[in-house]
């Protein structure tokens, strides 16, 4: 019931892209997003509750259609999860703070970190500097 519940919840509060994403674990387009090539300066922050997640600093061009990070604003602000959803797990990336789903992280990211945080614009919200 808690689950259900928390459901409605962010079904009322978010769009629908944005709802697919952040609680169905879903996936936009590549390409499709208003971050993959969007380049101000300032932070970005979970599309559901606000938490500040990504700077601008450590957003790079990975070429992928997603917006990608080498690394979070502060590791404690999400969680990961082994998400088995394919045959090659990967590493699920959330909102540590409302448990929404923001994208994956890989391996084969830029230095200092090698972490390509490979996350769904709809996921994001944008707080200019
Ligand atoms: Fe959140």
């Amino acid at each position: 019931m808690k689950a259900k519940l928390r459901d409605f919840y962010w079904k009322r509060r978010l769009n629908e892209e944005a709802y697919k994403v952040l609680r169905r674990r879903g996936t936009e387009r590549a390409f499709s997003g208003k971050f993959w090539n969007h380049h101000e300066k300032g932070v970005y922050t979970c599309g559901a509750c606000g938490e500040k997640l990504f700077s601008s600093e450590t957003k790079y061009d990975s070429g992928t259609g997603w917006p990608s990070f080498y690394e979070p604003v502060k590791e404690s602000n999400v969680k990961f999860e082994t998400c088995n959803k394919i045959i090659v797990p990967r590493t699920e990336v959330l909102c540590k703070k409302c448990g929404g789903h923001l994208g994956h992280v890989f391996k084969d990211g830029p230095q200092p970190t090698g972490e390509r945080y490979c996350v769904n614009s709809a996921a994001l919200s944008f707080k200019k500097e």
